[in-house]
């Protein structure tokens, strides 16, 4: 596979025509911020075997890159714009694979916006790791933070809660599921919540989006707000897959709670704002004075999960599972 054909026939058609990208025959692109809007700056990379099953289809991996940053810039309150992907390949990727992972990038281009405007090719003995950077507007100054939320505000959520995660221990521990079609296709397609996200401009205190683990990015709120908050694990919103999944095994809770790839929203609303003016939103606790995520169970009983969210070991070349 030669880079510069490779690069000619795959990614120029993804500059979409983006003037500042120069169709991926400059050094550099060139951006110009419009005027009266922020430019918001994310990255994040994925990794064979770690952040991807390699048995995956290479346009849903293509897909999950763009949504994780995507999802990103929706918890900002940001538009998409422009994209920088890092691609280092190892030589068990041949060109059809980069073929499809190519066109899972284009495919969300065409429905979420933006151009690829630059990255860099490079060869690794593997395993193969793609690096987003994406940029995003949001009109001056209205950026959602991590830091804002109040005492009392309400803790809202988007969609559904821990589809991804019961599928990854199906995958990886033979945990037994109800509708693995439906876990499968939220782990490979996660929604951005872009929408949201700029209908929360200017609504939100605070607002994250939830990749870590529901309780670990809660607790991101908590942390950079300087605050504690209860929620009630009954009213964290489940799809009728991951609510079948519970009945039969309820110990898989913790899981739910605390497994990571839902790419939905937790952000902060003033006890006064109505949630149900938002689609697809849930209210399922409170922001409080104190630090940490307390969890509730029906009764008000504080429940112990064992884990508060993913954290990656740094500077291990194994599954970070
Ligand atoms: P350099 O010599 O600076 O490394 P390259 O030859 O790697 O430049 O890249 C040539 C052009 O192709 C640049 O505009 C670069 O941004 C673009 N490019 C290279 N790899 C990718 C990629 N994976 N995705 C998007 N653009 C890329
Ligand atoms: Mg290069």
């Amino acid at each position: 596979m030669d880079e510069f054909e490779t690069i000619a026939r795959l990614f120029v058609p993804l500059a979409r025509g983006e003037p500042g990208a120069f169709g991926l025959g400059d050094d550099a692109a060139l951006l110009t911020p419009r005027p009266g809007f922020d430019l918001v700056l994310t990255k994040d990379a994925i990794v064979g075997g770690v952040h991807f099953f390699p048995d995956d289809p290479p346009a849903a991996i293509g897909a999950k890159l763009m949504r994780v940053n995507l999802s990103d810039l929706a918890a900002k309150g940001a538009s998409p714009r422009a994209f920088l992907l890092a691609a280092a390949i190892p030589p068990t990727v041949d060109e059809a694979w980069l073929a499809g992972f190519a066109a899972g990038i284009g495919a969300d281009l065409d429905e979420f916006g933006g151009a690829l405007v630059g990255g860099d090719t490079v060869s690794t003995p593997g395993p193969a790791v793609f690096s987003l950077t994406a940029i995003g507007e949001v009109p001056t100054g209205t950026m959602i933070r991590r830091a804002g939320a109040r005492p009392g505000d309400l803790v809202c959520v988007s969609g559904t809660i821990g589809d991804a995660a019961l599928y990854v221990a199906h995958r990886l521990r033979g945990v037994a599921v109800a509708g693995l079609d439906h876990l499968e296709e939220r782990y490979r397609y996660p929604r951005p919540r872009l929408a949201l996200g700029a209908a929360l401009r200017g609504l939100a205190r605070a607002g994250c989006d939830v990749s870590d683990g529901l309780v670990a990015d809660l607790g991101h709120l908590c942390e950079q707000s300087g605050l504690g908050a209860v929620i009630e694990a009954g009213a964290v919103p489940l799809s009728p897959a991951a609510r079948a999944t519970l009945e039969r095994a309820p110990g898989l809770l913790a899981t739910i709670l605390t497994g990571g790839d839902d790419y939905e929203l937790v952000f902060a609303l003033p006890p006064e704002a109505d949630p149900a003016a938002l689609t697809d939103v849930s209210v399922i606790g409170r922001f409080e004075q104190g630090q940490g995520v307390r969890v509730l169970d029906r009764a008000g009983s504080p429940l112990e999960l064992d884990r508060t969210g993913w954290r990656h070991p740094v500077g291990r070349g194994e599954d970070a599972r």
